[in-house]
């Protein structure tokens, strides 16, 4: 018999942003103005641990739901209570806030151990179930953590679960396709990442559950070793609105002019990539390199930047050249002639940080490898370009660590894209991707070579193990990010450190990031972001072969069977067209689609090469290789045709790089109408036809 622990959250409704909700000043999402909701992620989780005690036909089966937030969470536990849940417990206290993925996956861990051992008193014989991320976070870091705190295997990215011969079966998303596996042992972590069979509660069950009693605990009840601020391993620096895209969004409103801006598009070029992305962090030096020794590189606050350029007005009219020359009497005269408007503690702080000149982190840039079948996946090479940009900035060199049962052919050209040495693990445990036995690898070679940057794809593989990893190294880490810059610290002297921003709460902010009390600063970057370099064969590196002790006892999953894309798509063309989920059918798929492939192929002499939306895939519309998007493939067109597509941000990952994007969606409120070019408001089977006689006419 399997019980459930069920972890849901209380976010802000991001779908409901009202005007209201952003300070005016700043820019920023005020959450207070938004109403509260359970994250839909883990509504989901719960009515999937309903499924799996269903199909497993476990009446005796014990749902208990855990939230860690403030008293007002209660919220989602009555929601919880009221669909399925037998028992809730709330984990409330004012020193587990403020807390990273890092310090809220521990006390949920210690937590979720308190409760099997007091609440359930179920031995070995559960789950933990979650959603795969929560809106306002979206780093998909803490089930992860929390399975690497527990020493548990971890299913990600689970659409559906089958009960046979007494286990359960669990369909997951991976990159390129779908794969069933199941858990070798109990307990087990699952991230839900759909499943849309919503819980009704009923009139009598929500009475019910709007008096049950909450199991109500604080930090002390469960004594946690990293809670809180200070527990965590990376800080906030800075939030800010996030950059206006800098596609077009034109609504057209007739098929005409859509069938001029096409053919403008692809035979000028006159598009452009979205420039949202990331900006190569070359123009950083170390300070010894810099003309004044007293220039620092760093993103600060306004009132930190005016303190900073203060400074350095003043210390330059007392003549002074070197940090050393600042004695207490210095200090004192820097004070009163700033009439003291710098604070004594903020002065120190900065002429402390005159003093380094070396980076606050030791060792070379790395990155994780990411390959299958013989072959490196297109965003590892992304993020050895964009670790060749940051090691040179930082004089260090470029390490690419891959794990595999044989990876080594596969050296060369990582070497070519800039890596200087490639780790290379090799071990016939390794040969799937298995997140417990990866981990383990890969965090071994970090604690022997200890580097001070580890950058991981963010594609559902690297999003799995980097947090099991950079918790297991304990180091912190920084989800999804799209810009990564070296810059100093104004105080203290942290020199050279990896600032990690990326955008949070569904795209509506921005948040610059950095490491602390940690050994390595890492991150897990979008794909389709960062820049590979042009492959360069004659450049020399070297291959360290890294032994690290595995057994089948470290593989936590059985796989049952995978099922990835197959067959030539040439994802290089000119034009892609791409049907959605709005296509409909197959039939509309083949029609539709293909008499616009072949009309614009006809008008513009190039190939046009069909794609699709993960949906569209999932409805039997085309074969999985054809998918664009984040667990596609990401592509960089002239010109991308979006038919019927929301434009969900797994999505609009993989086009990114696209110079015109243009879409027919049904829906005026369409979220791809403001991350396109050009639009019609239309549906599939009225535009399309009307598109492709208005090409010929052109
Ligand atoms: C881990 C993970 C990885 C993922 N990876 C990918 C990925 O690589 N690629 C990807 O695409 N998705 C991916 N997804 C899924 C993604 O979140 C979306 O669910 C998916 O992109 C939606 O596809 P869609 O736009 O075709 O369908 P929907 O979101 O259902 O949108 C259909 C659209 O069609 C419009 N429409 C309906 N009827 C018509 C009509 N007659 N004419 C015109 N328009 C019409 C609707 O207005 C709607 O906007 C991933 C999800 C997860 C969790």
């Amino acid at each position: 018999m399997s019980d459930y622990i069920v972890l849901v959250k209380q976010v802000p409704d991001v779908s409901q942003i009202t005007d209201n909700a952003f300070d005016p000043e700043t820019g920023t999402l005020v959450r207070a103005r938004l109403a509260s909701v359970i994250n839909e992620l883990d509504a989901q989780a719960l009515a999937f641990a309903n499924m799996m005690k269903k199909i497993s036909g476990d009446d005796k089966a014990r749902i208990i739901a855990l939230t860690m937030g403030p008293p007002m969470a209660e919220e989602v536990l009555r929601y919880s209570l009221a669909r399925s849940a037998d028992q809730v417990v709330l984990l409330t206290d004012r020193a587990l806030g403020g807390a990273d993925t890092w310090a809220t996956a521990n006390p949920l861990a210690y937590a979720i151990r308190k409760i099997t051992k007091e609440l359930l008193k179920c031995g070995d014989d559960y789950f933990v179930v979650s959603g795969m991320q929560s809106v306002d976070g979206d780093t998909a870091q803490v089930p992860a953590q929390i399975a690497e705190e527990l020493g548990l295997p971890c299913i990600a990215y689970v659409t559906g679960a089958e009960y046979k011969k007494k286990r359960f079966e669990f369909t997951r998303i991976i990159s390129g396709g779908s794969q069933t596996v199941a858990t070798k042992k109990l307990p087990a972590v699952l991230t839900v990442a759909k499943y849309e069979h919503t819980l009704f509660a009923t009139f009598g069950r929500t009475r019910w559950a709007n008096k049950a009693d909450l199991v109500q605990w604080g930090a002390d009840d469960i004594k946690a070793a990293h809670i809180g601020a200070k527990g965590s391993k990376t800080a906030v620096i800075r939030v800010f609105p996030p950059g206006k895209s800098t596609r077009k969004c034109q609504h057209l409103s007739d098929v005409k002019s859509l069938a001029k801006v096409i053919i403008d598009s692809v035979k000028s070029g006159n598009g452009q990539a979205d420039q949202n992305g990331d900006a190569q962090a070359g123009s950083y030096v170390l300070p010894d390199k810099r003309k004044d020794k007293f220039q620092r590189m760093f993103e600060a606050t306004q009132k930190e930047q005016d303190d900073y350029n203060l400074l350095i007005e003043k210390v330059k009219e007392l003549g002074i050249k070197s940090a050393v020359q600042i004695d207490d009497s210095v200090k004192e005269k820097i004070l009163e002639s700033t009439g003291n408007s710098i604070h004594k503690k903020t002065l120190d702080d900065m002429i402390e940080g005159f003093k380094a000149t070396r980076p606050a982190f030791k060792g070379e840039v790395w990155v994780v490898a990411e390959h299958s079948d013989g072959v490196v996946h297109p965003a590892t090479f992304e993020l050895t370009g964009k670790a060749r940009d940051l090691a040179d900035s930082l004089e260090t060199k470029v390490g690419v660590c891959i794990a595999g049962d044989n990876v080594g052919h596969m050296a060369e050209e990582l070497i070519a894209a800039g890596a200087d040495t490639v780790y290379a693990i090799e071990h016939k445990v390794l040969k799937q991707f298995d997140p417990t036995a990866y981990r383990k690898a890969v965090a071994d070679a970090i604690d022997k070579y200890v580097p001070q940057i580890v950058l991981y794809a963010a594609t559902p593989q690297g999003r799995m193990l980097a947090p099991m990893v950079s918790y297991r190294v304990h180091s912190g880490l920084t989800a999804d990010c799209t810009g990564l810059d070296i810059r100093d610290s104004s105080r203290k002297g942290d020199i050279g450190l990896l600032l990690q921003t990326r955008p949070a709460l569904g795209g509506n902010v921005m948040a610059t990031i950095r490491t602390k009390n940690s050994k390595s600063q890492m991150a897990t970057a979008r794909p389709g972001v960062m820049k590979r370099l042009p492959p360069d064969p004659s450049r020399k590196g070297k291959v360290v072969k890294h032994q690290v002790e595995l057994s089948e006892d470290d593989v936590s999953l059985e796989i049952i069977q995978t099922e990835l894309g197959s067959g030539e798509v040439n994802f290089g063309a000119d034009v892609i067209v791409s049907g959605g989920k709005g296509m409909q059918s197959r039939d509309n798929y083949e029609s539709l689609l293909g008499a616009l492939c072949e009309g614009l192929s006809n008008k513009l002499g190039t190939q046009v090469e069909r794609g699709a939306s993960r949906a569209a895939v999932e409805q039997g519309f085309i074969e999985r290789v054809h998918q664009v998007g984040q667990t596609g493939t990401a592509i960089g067109p002239k010109l991308y045709i979006a038919l019927g597509i929301s434009g969900a941000i797994q999505h609009m990952i993989g086009v990114a790089n696209t110079e015109t994007i243009v879409a027919i969606n049904s829906d005026p409120n369409a979220p791809i109408f403001k991350q396109c070019d050009y639009y019609i408001v239309g549906t599939v089977e009225d535009t399309i036809p009307q598109l492709v006689q208005a090409l010929k006419a052109e």
